[in-house]
């Protein structure tokens, strides 16, 4: 049976593995080079916090740190339309949202998210039962941005990501501040007064330093979650990292923009400003705090930032660096830093883009490298990755790290 409908559905069948193929070897070639833009403070719209009654025994509410939730409104018995509008624009397109539900009895509803008209969705909602333990929606209970849901009494989260705020953030460091080579300082306050607060990892003077940097945009959390893990690594109880401590001081800030974590933001500071488009003019207190306390660092004679980094996420994971014929204070560092990491990951590929001529020098990498000599890098997770190879990709960094800063 060699009919010309067989012949056709031969042809069909070939394109579209071609076009699978194709589109498994591209990588995705990352965001457009990095503009100049003006980074005074302008003013931002804040949301209205309060518990939402929404008629017939359901209630929304907005009343917790990292919460956004701009406006909601039952539109029939079983659908509830939530509005999430950003703090200003223009602005990148990561639509945060983050509220809790509940009804007087179960019940089966939906939810619908709904964007302004230019902005598109971007993260798949989680749920929680208690705000720590989260479990994204599979794609039979969200479709087209509305979530199917099971609600009762018990409060239910609902959260572009894992809800990880500012007091998270305390309890983590004080977890590891109870050894003896952590401390923990404050180098700065926001504009809201929040502190901007920095760990220190090491027993060593500070002829050598390493610099990190996350959550200058506060939905990216599966950034944080890296740096987590990386962090973990360089404070751990091994004789790698031990030895790596008595020479080479770390400094964290975890949270560069702590309030735009506490507002929910989709991308800016309570400045309105997006802080990683900063690093030139220095117009945001946060963004200076971490200028000025590296620079204080750096004044005594001796003193060196050998590596930075910047944790953030993005459609999928990829390494912002700067061209390799550029050294700095360790050449070829952050080269051999990602081949030594991917080597660890059989059948995974590092998606590399060295920041090209035409990027405004405005980023905290560039900031890094250009200001201090540190070998830079952004280290972007994507917003899907799995999270246990999240952890595990910033464990091997951390260790890679360590054992070439050490040779
Ligand atoms: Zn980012």
């Amino acid at each position: 049976m060699n009919s010309p409908k067989r012949t056709v559905l031969l042809y069909i069948s070939l394109l579209i593995a071609a076009l699978w193929s194709c589109n498994r070897n591209a990588q995705w070639e990352g965001q457009e080079p990095v503009k100049k833009v003006s980074t005074e403070t302008v003013p931002i719209q804040l949301q209205y916090k309060g518990t939402f009654d929404l008629g017939a025994g359901m209630y929304m509410s907005n009343e917790f740190e990292g919460a956004r939730l701009n406006g909601v409104a039952r539109t029939n018995d079983t659908l509830i339309t939530v509005l999430i509008t950003p703090e200003n624009s223009p602005i990148n397109m990561s639509p945060w949202y983050a509220f809790q539900l509940w009804s007087d009895y179960p019940r089966d509803i939906y939810v619908k998210l709904s964007y302004p008209k230019d902005a598109s969705h971007r993260y798949q909602p989680k749920v929680s039962t208690d705000g720590m333990k989260w479990l994204a929606l599979d794609s039979a209970s969200f479709q087209d941005t509305t979530m199917h849901l099971s609600v009762g009494p018990d409060t239910m989260w609902i959260s572009a990501q894992e809800l990880i705020t500012s007091n998270h953030v305390d309890q983590w460091m004080r977890g590891l501040e109870s050894r003896s080579y952590i401390k923990r300082d404050t180098i700065g306050i926001s504009h809201e007064g929040r502190p901007v607060n920095l760990l220190k990892i090491g027993e060593s003077d500070d002829q050598r330093m390493i610099m990190v940097i996350s959550r200058q945009h506060p939905p990216e959390v599966p950034g944080f979650l890296a740096m987590q893990a990386f962090v973990e690594t360089l404070c751990a109880d091994t004789k790698l990292a031990a030895e790596f401590r008595s020479k080479y001081n770390t400094y964290v800030v975890p949270v560069a923009n702590p309030d735009g974590v506490y507002h929910g933001h989709w991308r800016h500071n309570r400045g309105g400003v997006d802080l990683n488009r900063d690093w030139e003019d220095f117009n945001q207190p946060e963004t200076s705090a971490i200028r000025d306390f590296m620079k204080e660092k750096s004044r005594s004679a001796g003193n060196k930032f050998y590596f930075g980094v910047d944790f953030h996420s993005t459609q999928e994971d990829i390494y912002y660096t700067i061209g390799p014929e550029l050294e700095g204070n360790m050449p070829g560092l952050v080269p051999e830093l990602i081949e030594a990491t991917a080597q660890e990951f059989p059948d995974y590929t590092p998606n590399i883009k060295p920041r090209s001529e035409e990027d405004a020098r405005i980023t905290s990498t560039s900031f890094l490298f250009f200001e201090f000599g540190a070998e830079a890098l952004t280290f972007e997770i994507g917003d899907h990755t799995p999270r246990d190879f999240i952890h595990r990709k910033g464990e091997v960094a951390a260790t890679k790290l360590m054992e070439l800063m050490l040779k």
